[in-house]
């Protein structure tokens, strides 16, 4: 049963582990570019300003 696999939520990215995608994202992704990306969700899930 080994057979999960952990995508990178930034790009196409997978890895058989979830610390192959840790380091996946700590050597491939910058901060500044993962910090867009959280913020983006965040922000298209929580909304601030009700119409
Ligand atoms: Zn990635």
């Amino acid at each position: 049963m080994t057979d999960t696999i952990h995508p990178c939520p930034l790009c196409a990215y997978a890895a058989s582990t979830r610390d192959g995608v840790y380091a996946h994202l700590l050597t491939s992704h910058r901060k500044s570019e993962i910090s867009t990306v959280l913020l983006e969700t965040r922000t298209s899930v929580v909304e601030p300003n009700p119409p």
